[in-house]
């Protein structure tokens, strides 16, 4: 017998612990092609939300008394998959459960001599790829630029700014609360607390590139710093996903057309088949110590929904994840 979170109600704004609930499910046996993986560690992401409101985007959206599916790293504890092995460490989309079935061909090996396994769901992974594919691929930044991240300490930010330092750029961040600025500012990011400077004012001298994680009142003031041919990285926009009505966009829109400003919105599944280019390119940052990978950890299966509605009040630094169970589970 193992556990699972469900979703037992569409949260209405802001999510919240009540808008889940953890039930038992039974193992069963494996058929030809599946592995049986114990979770150690579960994602929890902003994309989450989108997928509780019920409404098809560009993936699925989970359903009430449903499981839900994400980010998971893992061991092997039986297999009838020719490539992976018990005692396997694997990254799955097994989501928010202690363990599960998963089909073999759909897990990707870790190698934890490498990187710490639960890397896989942050820095070097969907994360850290969706910042350097943001940065490479979508504004494809020089080295001199001035660039503007927001929501800079979180798992995607944070990895942006430092790959955007790597390489060689003027690094701008901002976050919620001052410690999460001053380990910013550690990194070499110029670093302000959006809750107590105006974006407009903190980015008073101009910027070339901005990588937006925010949305709302931080992508106005970048379109107003954003200087003549500007580009902006349209990631996300988490002060806008638990908005009940939408809200008016940026006021100021014409400045794209006045300055030339290309602005555009990317999903990073649309380029896995790039996944190896960033892992040769970052991967070494991370093995050698140039790209701090942080996280916030917290504890046990029936703690994931707050580490989910955690990440709208900015409990996190780093990648927000939770630990399910040790690293060596029995079985293994
Ligand atoms: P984070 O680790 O950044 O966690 C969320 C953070 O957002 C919080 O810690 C909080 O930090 C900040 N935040 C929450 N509410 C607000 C608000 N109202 N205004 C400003 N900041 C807020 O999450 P991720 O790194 O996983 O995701 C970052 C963004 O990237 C999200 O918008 C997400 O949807 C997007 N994304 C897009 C992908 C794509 O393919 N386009 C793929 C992956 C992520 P603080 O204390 O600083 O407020």
């Amino acid at each position: 017998m193992t556990r699972e979170v469900v979703l037992s109600a569409r949260p209405q704004g802001v999510p919240q612990e009540g808008d889940f609930e953890v039930r038992e499910t039974d193992e069963r046996d494996l058929a030809d092609g599946e592995v049986l993986v114990r979770n150690v560690f579960v994602s929890v992401d902003p994309y989450m939300r989108g997928r509780m409101t019920g409404v098809r985007t560009y993936v699925a959206p989970y359903e009430v008394g449903g499981p839900i599916d994400g980010g998971a790293v893992g061991r092997v504890v039986a297999s009838k998959h020719e490539s992976v092995a018990e005692g396997d460490w694997v990254l799955s989309q097994l989501g928010w459960c202690e363990a599960g079935v998963a089909e073999g061909k759909r897990l990707r090996r870790l190698d934890p001599a490498l990187a710490a396994p639960s890397t896989a769901l942050g820095a070097l992974g969907m994360p850290g790829f969706t910042a350097w594919i943001g940065l490479t691929e979508i504004a494809d930044v020089k080295e001199g630029e001035t660039l503007y991240v927001s929501g800079a300490a979180g798992a995607v930010g944070s990895a942006a700014v430092q790959i955007a330092k790597l390489k060689g750029l003027h690094v701008i961040g901002s976050a919620g609360s001052d410690e999460k600025v001053e380990w910013l500012r550690s990194l070499g990011v110029e670093a302000f607390n959006y809750r107590e400077t105006r974006a407009k004012d903190a980015l008073a001298d101009g910027i070339d590139v901005y990588f937006d994680n925010v949305g709302g009142d931080q992508l106005e003031a970048a379109f107003a710093a954003l200087r003549p041919f500007g580009r902006v990285a349209a990631c996300g926009a988490i002060s806008r996903y638990n908005d009940q009505q939408p809200e008016p966009g940026p006021r100021n829109m014409a400045f794209i057309v006045g300055k030339r400003l290309r602005v555009q919105g990317f999903i990073v599944s649309d380029h896995f088949a790039r996944f190896d280019d960033f892992l040769r390119e970052v991967g070494p940052w991370v093995a050698e110590g140039k790209l701090e990978c942080r996280e916030t950890m917290l504890e046990g299966i029936e703690n994931v929904p707050t580490a989910f509605a955690g990440l709208f009040r900015g409990d996190n630094t780093g990648k927000m994840l939770v630990r399910v169970g040790p690293d060596e589970p029995s079985g293994v």
